[in-house]
Parts: structure tokens; C-alpha cells; sequence
């Protein structure tokens, strides 16, 4: 199973899906590094090419007093 889901042609841009985070992230390799999780190739979004959790919010979630995901 591949783990880059980076698309050919595509400029890669990064946006936090709960805290719009990630402009500074220059690529897929860095936002890994950096400890983003869940990115994902998200055409229909307006700030970035792809969608995200960053460092920050990945650690509010894996608190279990955070609300349940809307879905
Ligand atoms: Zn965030």
C-alpha cells in the first residue's frame, strides 16, 4: 500500500481541515514530518489541494473528551 497520495500535476498545498493550518507546508514529505495526519488529495477545497489534520488538532482529537466527528 502506497502512502503517497499525491497527484501528478498537482502543486501540493495543505490545509488543516479543523484549524486552517498548513499554509506554510511545502510538501507532503514535510507536512509527514512535521506529524500531519489524514491528508488527502481534495480537489473541491478552495485554500489548498489537500486536506489534512495537523500536529495540533490530531492531538485535541485523540483526547476523548472532544465531541464526536459531525459524521
Ligand atoms: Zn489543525
Amino acid at each position: 500500500m502506497s502512502d503517497d497520495i499525491t497527484q501528478p500535476g498537482v502543486p501540493f498545498s495543505l490545509v488543516c481541515m479543523y484549524c486552517d493550518d498548513g499554509m506554510h507546508i511545502d510538501s507532503y514529505e514535510q507536512a509527514i514530518a512535521e506529524g500531519w495526519s489524514d491528508i488527502s488529495y481534495e480537489p473541491h477545497v478552495p485554500m489548498a489541494n489537500y486536506l489534512g489534520i495537523c500536529p495540533v488538532c490530531r492531538e485535541e482529537e485523540e483526547k476523548p473528551s472532544k465531541p464526536a466527528d459531525p459524521e
